[in-house]
């Protein structure tokens, strides 16, 4: 063992999903002594302004969003114990198709090679042993979400470090259970894995595989998912880290159901490795199996 502290980054595309994908193993973490690097790629200005208002309606002032969603990072990262926060501050695509795609300094447009030279450099400076980001589908299609996972699939092969990595992702299990409370809290979903499952109602072959084409798969059969973390204890810190996004839309919906039933539903963050110097075995509870 070396004199640094253990240490966990986390690579994210926007102010917001810190919490959502990863708020209870950056809070756990952190309880536990490890150094909790978060590095944010974009400035989310593309995300929801005061009042709800969307981008490109009027009201919407990109430049605005961004620094209030700054603020809201901040007071997550304190939320959470983020030990170092780190801002890429790429300007937010917009969903897939949007004009924003194409804008000038947008994330999606920026070379994997130039995003990968600035986080390799984080990479050098922290040296983390765990490494989490997204899918190559940025688990369900967003740009910024694909760009992330570019950037730091290229970064790990800039330096010469091992650390473990991880892809968060959601097991099929959750996603139904998901779905019900979506649908009980009365937001649209339209479970994007049923197809590939074979839903009740998917009687014909055809009506199933071209859902398929239409839908990005998001997340894994259980039995894919290599690391299952229980974070049920820091569920409350994950809701208040989600809280202090409030202005965004999307994150509402979360806030509706209350602590305990979000806790119920996100308590236990999945993942799967897709890097490992340890050989721990799998499948593994903790994302420093092998490390201590
Ligand atoms: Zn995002």
């Amino acid at each position: 063992m070396t004199d640094r502290p253990l240490t966990l980054m986390a690579v994210h595309a926007h102010p917001d999903d810190e919490a959502t994908g990863t708020g209870g193993v950056l809070a756990r973490y952190a309880a536990e002594g490890i150094r909790t690097v978060l590095v944010t790629c974009t400035d989310g200005r593309c995300g929801d302004g005061p009042g709800g208002v969307k981008p490109g309606e009027p009201g919407h002032d990109p430049a605005a969003v961004a620094a209030m969603r700054r603020q809201e990072l901040e007071a997550s990262c304190e939320v959470l114990k983020v030990s170092h926060l780190e801002l890429l501050e790429y300007a937010d695509s917009g969903m897939m198709g949007w004009e924003s795609n194409d804008a000038p300094g947008s994330f999606w447009r920026t070379p994997v090679a130039d995003g990968a030279a600035r986080l390799a450099e984080l990479m050098r400076r922290y040296q983390p042993d765990v490494v989490v980001t997204y899918d190559e589908n940025g688990f369900y299609g967003h740009p910024d979400h694909i760009q992330a996972h570019r950037i730091t699939m290229a970064a790990l092969e800039l330096t010469d470090a091992t650390p473990k990595v991880y892809w968060t992702t959601a097991p099929h299990s959750a996603m139904r259970r998901f779905g019900e409370v979506m649908r009980e809290f009365g937001a649209d979903w339209e479970e994007p894995e049923s197809a590939e499952e074979g839903s009740p109602e998917a009687g014909s072959a055809d009506a199933g595989s071209a859902a398929v084409d239409a839908i990005p798969p998001i997340g894994l059969p259980d039995e894919e998912v290599t690391t299952w973390v229980d974070t049920t204890e820091f569920g409350g810190l994950k809701f208040d880290a989600l809280a202090a996004h409030a202005s965004q839309g999307e994150n509402i919906f979360f806030l509706k159901m209350g602590k305990e039933r979000f806790t119920e539903l996100m308590g236990v963050e999945t993942f799967v490795r897709v890097q490992d110097p340890t050989g721990a075995a799998l499948p593994e509870n903790d994302l420093f199996a092998g490390l201590r």
